[in-house]
């Protein structure tokens, strides 16, 4: 689904912040890229979105080369953590907004964010606004607006991080079961190990712009390439 080949970027003058990213990610996958504050996660996340440009480098999505594109001409939505809710909209018309401005007639705008809201168990308060909702309601709206037109990729920055741990653990479940039966592909930004041990099935561990390794949990817990990727998936965050 996602292929990076060579990509370096750096912003403005300033020293590369990305120094060299290949990476595979299947159809279908749930792939995160962890590795400590600064090391280049949500870069390698904008860049496959099309919020920044690389300085060199390759961008495939589905086979079809997209470098230079803008973030609407990819088949990718993202779901950030500051939620980015409109405060007026009901919940319903929240989801929908973006079908709207493509041009979705309004029945199908309205059927499809209801099953969006069904799938993340919202459809009862769906005509709440969102300062009525709890942090956690929020970030479900959040993840609904993000399935609702069903995109073959889904790009998620640390989309747990403002929530305390209990529902952190909860929605880590629920996250997983969503992308398991949509078959969304999953890009997934965290740098808490014990988050992305539990929820990938492939993992890229990132460290200072460059990609230490990449394998399932599994393998990067029982065969870690360098000490710093042992040290990293022992430590806790
Ligand atoms: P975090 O978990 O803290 O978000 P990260 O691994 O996602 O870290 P990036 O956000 O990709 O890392 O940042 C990589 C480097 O690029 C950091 O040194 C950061 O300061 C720098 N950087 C990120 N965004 C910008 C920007 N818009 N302008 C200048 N420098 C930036």
């Amino acid at each position: 689904a996602v292929s990076l080949s060579g990509l370096i970027k750096s912003y403005g003058q300033g020293k590369p912040v990305l120094k060299g990213i290949d990476l595979e990610i299947q159809p279908g996958e749930f792939f995160t890229m962890l590795g400590p504050s600064g090391s280049g996660k949500t870069t390698t996340l904008r860049l496959i979105g099309g919020f920044e440009l690389p300085n060199a480098g390759q961008i495939k999505l589905s086979g079809q080369d997209v470098t230079g594109l803008p973030p609407y001409k990819r088949d990718v939505n993202t779901m950030f953590q500051d939620y980015a809710l409109f405060p007026h909209m009901s919940l319903c018309d929240n989801v929908a907004y973006g079908m709207k401005m493509s041009g979705v007639p309004a029945a199908e705008r309205a059927e499809r964010a209801r099953q969006a809201l069904a799938m993340v168990h919202l459809d009862a308060v769906s005509d709440r606004r969102p300062s009525q909702l709890s942090g956690g309601q929020r970030q479900r709206v959040a993840l609904a607006r993000a399935l609702v037109n069903k995109p073959a990729l889904i790009l998620l920055d640390e989309p747990l991080g403002a929530l305390d741990l209990k529902l952190r653990r909860e929605m880590q479940i629920e996250l997983k079961r969503i992308q398991k039966q949509t078959g969304i592909t999953f890009v997934y930004v965290t740098h808490d190990q014990e988050e992305a041990l539990s929820m990938s099935d492939r993992i890229a561990v990132f460290s200072e712009g460059v990609i230490e390794q990449i394998g399932t949990p599994q393998e990067l817990y029982e065969r870690p390439a360098s000490s710093f990727v042992a040290r990293f998936l022992g430590s806790s965050s």
